[in-house]
């Protein structure tokens, strides 16, 4: 069985101090562990250098949450892919719920950042998933469908075999609501078959998919196994060094006993 991967989407909290002891606090806590478990924090931007130089030393690695969709230029703000991998920056967190809300980010959008991406040898992770209204009305499936579609089948099989897909129904981001255990596995062997009528069986099965949306020390163990989530990205969670390590045991857990 592939190793499970957890992810710590930070958003935009923590002071520098916090971020350093959060960082630290994680780093002593898994250097107790023998994990087999993929760990990636993604704090803030300011943050990526101090946790890409933990990283050099530790059982994690870094992901930034966001970067351009252009190479480099006049676009004042902006942080470019390759000044990411200059920082050893490995992955990057792309199409987030709140940036397609907040930031206007569509699928055509998030597909180039994902070229910048792969350009560079960086992982995206592709965030995908429906709002309640969708849920409700019954076009989820629809919805993720074009998601995927849109932003990553564009990509060769070499290019899409270094993307991990984040699915996360937008209702369970930091609402406390989260899929059934049940309602995540429908959904992640939907996205796993439409990743294998596309690029075929092997890069379907080694796809990690990962669920978001309010996982937690106390439901990561069932959510996390469940035959096809390969892990977990971890907002609120994620936050206290504690409770982050504690869905990292569950998801080592899993992985043992399978
Ligand atoms: C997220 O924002 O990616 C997320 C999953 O948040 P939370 O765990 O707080 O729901």
């Amino acid at each position: 069985m592939k190793p499970k991967v957890v992810i710590g989407n930070w958003k935009m909290n923590k002071s520098f101090d916090e971020a350093e002891d959060l960082i630290s606090d994680i780093e002593d806590a898994l250097d107790g562990l023998n994990i087999n478990t993929l760990v990636v924090l993604s704090p803030p931007y300011l943050y990526l250098e101090l946790t890409t130089d933990h990283a050099a030393e530790a059982n994690f690695e870094c992901a930034a949450q966001n970067c351009s969709q252009f190479k480099n230029g006049a676009y004042t703000g902006e942080i470019s892919a390759n000044m990411l991998a200059d920082l050893d920056v490995e992955f990057c967190i792309i199409g987030h719920s709140e940036r397609r809300k907040y930031f206007g980010e569509t699928n055509a959008i998030l597909a180039e950042k994902v070229n910048r991406l792969t350009e560079v040898d960086m992982i995206p992770v592709y965030c995908c998933g429906e709002v309640v209204e969708e849920r409700k009305a019954g076009t989820h499936f629809e919805v993720v469908e074009k998601q995927i579609k849109e932003g990553l089948f564009h990509l060769s099989p070499e290019a899409f075999e270094r993307v991990i897909i984040a699915y996360e129904p937008v209702w369970a981001i930091g609402t406390g609501l989260t899929a059934t255990p049940q309602q995540a596995e429908e959904m992640h062997l939907f996205i796993r078959s439409l990743v294998e009528k596309k690029y075929g069986t092997e890069i379907a099965y080694n796809l990690h998919i990962i669920y978001g949306g309010s996982c937690n020390p106390s439901n990561a163990l069932e959510l996390f196994s469940q035959p096809n989530v390969d892990g977990g990205l971890i907002g609120g969670a994620s936050l206290k060094a504690e409770d982050f390590v504690e869905i990292v045991e569950a998801a080592e857990t899993v992985g043992k006993e399978n």
